[in-house]
């Protein structure tokens, strides 16, 4: 008795499943890559050496249309070999139109499909709704004139305050443009505002289009985000610099900024008051000017310190590895028309690798941006100067504070003391 198999596979929605599928002692296997000379193959073999069983996983399988599907079966009838499909059945003369309806809508889906992963090898924006500030252009998004600065302008509100409920206002405010917060929250992680291309496989490629925003403002976002998620959601949107950042170092309790109002003299105090302590008696509150002031001061004392400790040649050398990975997919890119006008490659194979490498390259990228800025160290001599902070307004200085603490402790021993925690450390 002999058994053979034919495997079809179009490589760009699959990719070729192990030949040992079948679960039968096979003969010989037949395999095709997208077009079906291999299936011409079997016929030929069939009429010089008779099999008894051909083993395929879908009718489909047999040919690009149902008529071809049809043609097929009936010559694989006359040749008396058995069919058997192994991921759906074979059906009974009645039911046999219900197949071919079936086989058709099949076909004309992967077609679809086809067109889609044909459009991301290319790099084409994906169907759907093109996202706000941007239009479709021939082959790829275009910036809307009048759209594209109502967007800059969320990222810059939010870049500066940290709140996204604070951007998501001014924009309504502004430019009477109402996006919900989940809208907001989606624009500040969305690719495409980026330049780059998500596609609903998962897969991202870079700089598929102009960007609304650079990368070094993107991984920034990244960070406040990161930093947001782990302080109270009240604070994240305070508008006092200290707020959520201090807290008590008698007791651990996290701090809230309370008012008091010297009624004659219309003067405000402000305190750091530990809301959750469980002492008795309680822990005092904290004048919240002092620990502003020594705040500042330490912070010029102890960022230069700090950044040094880790801007470690270590840092640099990943930078320079994904670096150098970047630069050498980027080199065979570059190669690809240069194969396929000398022939080594066809069209699809180096459109198949070209979005292989694309990928790649945006991964890399990805964790690029997730690594402290390169400028760290220039940043905090910047901001070394008390000066600096004094000329800030409380939501900028909330917003330089959230870049580098991630607390502030502060205990009462001959005044007050005052401990800095990095977001490095
Ligand atoms: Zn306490």
């Amino acid at each position: 008795m002999r058994i053979i198999a034919y495997i079809y596979t179009d490589p760009l929605l699959e990719s070729a499943p192990d030949s040992n599928i079948w679960g039968w002692e096979i003969d010989r296997v037949y395999q095709d890559l997208g077009g079906r000379q291999q299936l011409k193959q079997l016929f030929k073999d069939c009429i010089a050496e008779p099999a008894d069983y051909l083993l395929i996983r879908r009718l489909e399988d047999l040919g690009d249309s149902v008529a071809e599907v049809c043609d097929r079966i009936s010559e694989i009838e006359s040749l008396k070999i058995q069919l058997v499909a192994t991921e759906c059945e074979i059906p009974q003369q009645l039911q046999l139109l219900q197949l071919l309806q079936q086989i058709q809508y099949n076909q004309r889906r992967d077609r679809i499909r086809q067109g889609h992963a044909r459009n991301r090898l290319k790099a084409a924006p994906p169907p759907g709704k093109v996202p706000y500030g941007y239009k479709r252009g021939k082959d790829r998004y275009i910036l809307d004139r009048s759209a594209a600065p109502v967007v800059k302008d969320f990222f810059e509100q939010f870049l500066l305050y940290g709140s996204l409920r604070g951007a998501v206002r001014y924009l309504e405010k502004k430019y009477g443009k109402k996006i919900s917060v989940s809208t907001g929250q989606r624009w500040l992680t969305n690719p495409v505002y980026r330049g780059d291309t998500a596609y609903q496989n998962g897969d991202v490629i870079s700089d598929t289009h102009v960007s609304i925003i650079s990368r070094e403002e993107a991984a920034q976002i990244d960070r406040l985000l990161r930093r947001n998620r782990s302080l109270p959601p009240r604070t994240a949107s305070a508008t006092r610099s200290l707020a959520g950042l201090v807290v008590c170092g008698e007791c651990n309790s996290p701090t809230i900024v309370t008012r008091v109002t010297m009624t004659r003299k219309k003067q405000e105090y402000l305190y750091l008051r530990p809301h959750k302590c469980p002492l008795t008696p309680k822990c005092r509150a904290i004048p919240y000017q002092e620990v502003l002031q020594q705040t500042i001061e330490k912070i010029c004392e102890e960022l230069p310190l700090a950044v040094a400790a880790i801007n470690s040649p270590n840092i640099d050398g990943i930078k320079q590895k994904f670096n150098q990975e970047i630069a050498n997919k980027q080199g065979i890119l570059d190669q690809l028309p240069e194969f396929i006008a000398s022939g080594i490659l066809d069209v699809e194979t180096a459109e198949l690798r070209a979005y292989k490498l694309r990928t790649e390259i945006a991964e890399i990228k990805d964790k690029l941006a997730q690594l402290p800025p390169v400028n760290l160290q220039m940043v905090a001599q910047a901001v070394s100067i008390q000066q600096f902070w004094l000329d800030l307004s409380e939501s900028e200085r909330r917003f330089y504070f959230r870049e580098f603490l991630r607390q502030v402790k502060v205990r009462r021993v001959d005044g007050l003391q005052t401990q800095l925690i990095f977001i490095f450390d």
